[in-house]
């Protein structure tokens, strides 16, 4: 029998690749999403229940209903901008919510999950590549929800040995090289597919925010990280979870850091086309570099980025938004859902 998995926010960006990359290595994914930001078409036929994390007496019936071996838990809001205008909704839906899962889970015997975190755990870090070991300071509320996260999930350790593979991701980007999903924020607020999409002339240009940071060319620097190399992380994750049965906290970078107007150029370069592109004031919340170490993910996962230049990441990030699948509100084939998971109405 194959492993059964829950992927929570499955039908997001980074969780439907995560999704994808597990069916293809054998494990019965089942994909718990509320369709707040995720779409419903990214998630395979009868593998997607609709529902929410913080609701405890849903998470029951699911978990009653499932004998799932570990959670990837990937529910959560993502924008670190928005985190400053709107940290309740932070809190709330990262942390609050994610206890809710994890009681559900302890409640349930289910001991394992991948959780990932985030580079912005670090703060304005000192050194480049960031080790793991090096202090955690975030300056947003959107990593400061990570890292507690991260605490809580020491704690559980502890009290209820639930084992967590704990990602702290830098800038996933790009999407499957066969095409079949790719990066759909709505609203888009992420640097490769806005510059995209000013490419396609969805946009009338590309805002950078702030040049007057003490990078080489005065604009932020970050280590972009394919999807599918994220996607495959959660896959060794599982594997060495069940495996060592304890529990590991890495980065996930890929050494190498670009700033943004070396993305804005890399986008023209790949489209063939140019676009505007204009100076804006700095956003809150964003620290000047950010190059992550992967090397305890090589030791310990055997993990190493595949499609580790960004030319490859931007060319499958151009060849989903320029094809067929230009981002639609919420689409939900009535095949998609699978209301008998549960046999409680949706
Ligand atoms: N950025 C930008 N213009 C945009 C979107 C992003 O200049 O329209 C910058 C942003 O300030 C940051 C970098 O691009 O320095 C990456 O931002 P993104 O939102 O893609 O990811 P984050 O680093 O916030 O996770």
């Amino acid at each position: 029998m194959p492993e059964k998995i829950l992927v929570t926010g499955g039908a997001g960006y980074i969780g439907a690749h995560v999704t994808k990359v597990l069916l293809e290595a054998g494990y019965d994914a089942i994909v718990l999403d509320n369709l707040s930001n995720g779409r419903g078409d990214f998630v395979p036929d009868g593998r997607l229940v609709v529902g929410d994390i913080g609701n405890r007496a849903f998470l029951n019936h699911l978990f009653a209903a499932h004998s799932f071996a570990a959670v990837c838990h990937l529910a959560a809001s993502i924008q670190v901008g928005e985190s400053t205008l709107l940290p309740s909704l932070y809190y709330r839906n990262n942390v609050a919510n994610t206890l809710t899962l994890l009681d559900a889970m302890v409640a349930a015997n289910v001991k394992q999950l991948v959780f990932p975190s985030t580079c912005a755990v670090y703060g304005a870090p000192s050194i480049q590549p960031i080790p793991e070991s090096h202090p955690l300071n975030p300056i947003s509320p959107y990593g400061a929800t990570k890292l507690m996260v991260e605490r809580i999930l020491q704690d559980y350790s502890r009290a209820f040995e639930l084992q967590s593979a704990i990602l702290r991701f830098f800038n996933a980007a790009g999407a499957a090289p066969d095409g079949s999903i790719g990066e759909a924020h709505e609203p888009e607020t992420h640097l490769i597919p806005i510059a995209i999409e000013a490419a396609l002339g969805l946009r009338s240009h590309l805002k950078i925010f702030g040049d007057d940071y003490n990078t080489p060319d005065g604009t932020c620097v970050r280590d972009y990280v394919h999807v599918m190399d994220l996607a495959e992380a959660f896959k060794l994750s599982l594997r060495y979870l069940q495996r060592e049965q304890t529990s590991l906290t890495l980065n996930l970078g890929n050494m190498q850091g670009f700033s943004v107007k070396e993305v804005a150029e890399t986008v023209m370069q790949v489209s063939g086309r140019s676009f505007d592109v204009r100076v804006a004031p700095r956003r809150a919340g964003d620290p000047p570099l950010l190059v992550g170490s992967n090397q305890r993910a090589a030791e310990m996962l055997g993990w190493t980025p595949r499609y580790s230049d960004l030319n490859t990441i931007v060319r499958h990030a151009w060849q989903w938004h320029s094809g067929e699948r230009l981002p639609v509100p919420n689409p939900l084939p009535p095949s998609a859902i699978s209301n008998n998971l549960l046999g409680l109405p949706y």
